[in-house]
């Protein structure tokens, strides 16, 4: 072990150069660290302005990553090194292992608008690693095993977005794209196309297609709550009261305008914030906070009661929202909230076969937190919605407000300890596999559909997590290179698992590429899928590569 001190001598960097350089402050910092960069609390801390007593310590194998991180620190001003999270608890060997990966994982993130990085990125990984893989290792056995699989030539796809990740993900996969309404093998479409013909067509075997016919049931934000409160129920009428009463991760909630009475009695049992949400719209809009009953009278008489819905306007119909309670105490970081956007992906829903991706990200709002009276209206305070921060003033678009699931962890960490921060990952976890229990016998299953959803997740200061929204079709569009690297490399794996090609192996895999399987109902004795339950991969290191390779390898080997 040796001290940041005697490091920085090491490398003939003196402290004083250290403490004056400019690549060390606020702006020089990558996106993913700007949260931490607006901490006060942290940048007042020694890590970030230097060593000043012999507190830090730094594990001699990260002795030459800094190393190279202060070389070229000194050799382009460009140069973005994360050396406060790196250096912020290098306390245990293990934790060090952990920090030593947020820092690589930073060091790959230059700037956003670095045109070079973009670049690279996209040379980089355009390609499907199972697939790749899967021809090399094909290639050495001779080309065999081919001939017995489905050839990617002859897989049709249809893509209703054309330029979005999935867009590219499903070009690199090489298979023949059409725009036939109906003469296709994989559908990646919106919910609309599945309104318009889902009901009056008859799909081949093989024909996938990215939605299941009610999938709204868990997506609209009243349906989700009225799933999860009838599941509660259900428990509790079985007598499990221990199961019903794990049913907590969601905020109290009423649907409007039927269930008005009801929210009214709460509301004056419980007062306080609560926030108001229209049930058909997504990023933020229609969204309010209110702390008097007054402003929902008074907004009732509003126009706003009224559906934008010209259909539902000419009816006089009223637009339904939810309102739910306003969670007043979120996990801050750097003084900010966040909520998480976790992707989960279902194949099947009866049996109920899902898988949970391992990476995911943290949206951060750009103004700081509060409770103040006068700051309740602010939605740069309240909401996380990129579509409403990126209109805020201290928007930088080179810094972006996402930070990735795994470094979020990271620094969970090393605030908690290892125990604390698990154990919220795993009720994550949890909670989201209860929300699929919830609905797996009302959503209509049908062996074409799957469907990828987007969790949001709002974690509190107690480290509960709360579920917020699934959303149906979570955006794939990528603002910065490391949002692409996540959105391809996961949605590259959403392919694999829907498996066209029908290449991977009969039994279940716990693990393909970076998703973990959350739960297989259809497990059978010759197949035993023994799910961890008390364990989550959700914010760990993601090896999809070296696990895509592994699996590509074992399947050719075992023909
Ligand atoms: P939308 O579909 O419009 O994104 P959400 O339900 O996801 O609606 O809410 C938008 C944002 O508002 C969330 O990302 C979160 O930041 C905030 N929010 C929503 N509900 C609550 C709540 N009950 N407590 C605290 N914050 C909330």
């Amino acid at each position: 072990m040796v001290s940041l001190s005697d490091l920085l001598k090491q490398l003939d960097v003196s402290l004083e150069t250290y403490h004056q350089s400019t690549e060390f402050g606020p702006g020089s910092y990558a996106a993913e660290l700007q949260p931490f960069v607006d901490c006060e609390e942290h940048l007042n801390s020694s890590s970030v302005h230097g060593d000043r007593g012999d507190r830090k310590v730094v594990a001699p194998d990260i002795i030459d990553y800094l190393r190279d991180g202060l070389r070229r620190t000194a050799n382009s001003k460009r140069h973005q090194f994360p050396l406060p999270v790196i250096l912020n608890n290098c306390s245990s060997p293990k934790a060090t292992r952990q920090l030593i990966t947020i820092s690589e994982e930073s060091h790959a993130l230059q700037s956003p608008q670095s045109a070079r990085v973009a670049r690279q990125i996209r040379k980089k990984k355009n390609t499907s690693i199972f697939q790749k893989c899967y021809r090399l290792i094909n290639n050495q056995f001779g080309g065999e095993m081919a001939q017995t699989k489905m050839s990617k030539n002859s897989i049709k796809f249809r893509c209703f977005w054309k330029t979005t990740t999935i867009y590219e993900v499903l070009k690199a996969r090489q298979w023949v794209e059409t725009e036939s309404e109906l003469d296709w093998d994989f559908f990646w479409s919106d919910v609309g196309w599945m309104y318009e013909f889902f009901d009056h067509i008859h799909l081949a075997d093989h024909q996938r297609f990215n939605h299941f016919r009610n999938y709204y049931e868990l997506t609209r934000k009243d349906f989700l709550i009225k799933n999860l409160k009838r599941m509660k129920k259900t428990l509790e009428k079985e007598d499990k009261l221990e199961e019903a009463a794990n049913y907590n991760f969601f905020p109290q909630t009423y649907a409007l305008p039927a269930e008005y009475g009801l929210f009214v009695e709460e509301f004056k049992r419980i007062p306080g914030v609560w926030i108001m949400k229209p049930v058909g719209k997504a990023r933020g809009r229609g969204i309010f906070l209110f702390t008097r009953l007054s402003q929902i009278s008074e907004w009732k008489k509003d126009h706003r009661w009224k559906s934008e819905n010209p259909q539902l306007y000419v009816v006089n119909q009223v637009e339904n929202y939810i309102v739910q309670k306003y969670i007043e105490s979120p996990y801050l970081i750097g003084g900010k909230k966040f909520d998480l956007r976790i992707y989960v992906l279902v194949l099947s829903y009866a049996p109920l076969k899902a898988y949970l991706y391992r990476s995911g990200f943290a949206r951060f709002t750009n103004a700081h937190f509060s409770m103040k009276k006068e700051d309740i209206a602010n939605k740069l305070v309240h909401l996380t919605n990129f579509s409403i921060q990126k209109h805020a003033p201290t928007y930088n678009s080179k810094t972006g407000t996402k930070w990735s699931l795994h470094s979020l962890k990271m620094h969970m960490i090393t605030k908690h300890g290892e125990a604390k921060v698990n154990e919220l990952f795993h009720d994550i976890r949890s909670a989201i596999l209860r929300s699929l229990l919830s609905v797996q016998n009302v959503i209509i299953q049908d062996k074409h559909c799957f469907e990828l959803y987007g969790y949001d997740i709002l974690v509190d200061k107690a480290l509960k997590p709360w579920l917020l929204e699934v959303n149906a079709s979570p955006s794939l569009a990528a603002d910065t290179p490391q949002d692409r690297e996540l959105k391809y490399g996961m949605l590259d794996d959403v392919l694999t698992l829907v498996d066209m090609e029908r290449r991977l192996p009969t039994q279940t895999s716990l693990q393909v590429g970076g998703f973990d399987l959350l739960v297989d109902q259809g497990a059978t004795e010759s197949s035993p899928k023994t799910v961890p339950s008390l364990f989550s991969y959700l914010g760990c290191y993601n090896d999809r590569d070296k696990q895509l390779k592994q699996m590509a390898k074992a399947q050719l080997a075992s023909g």
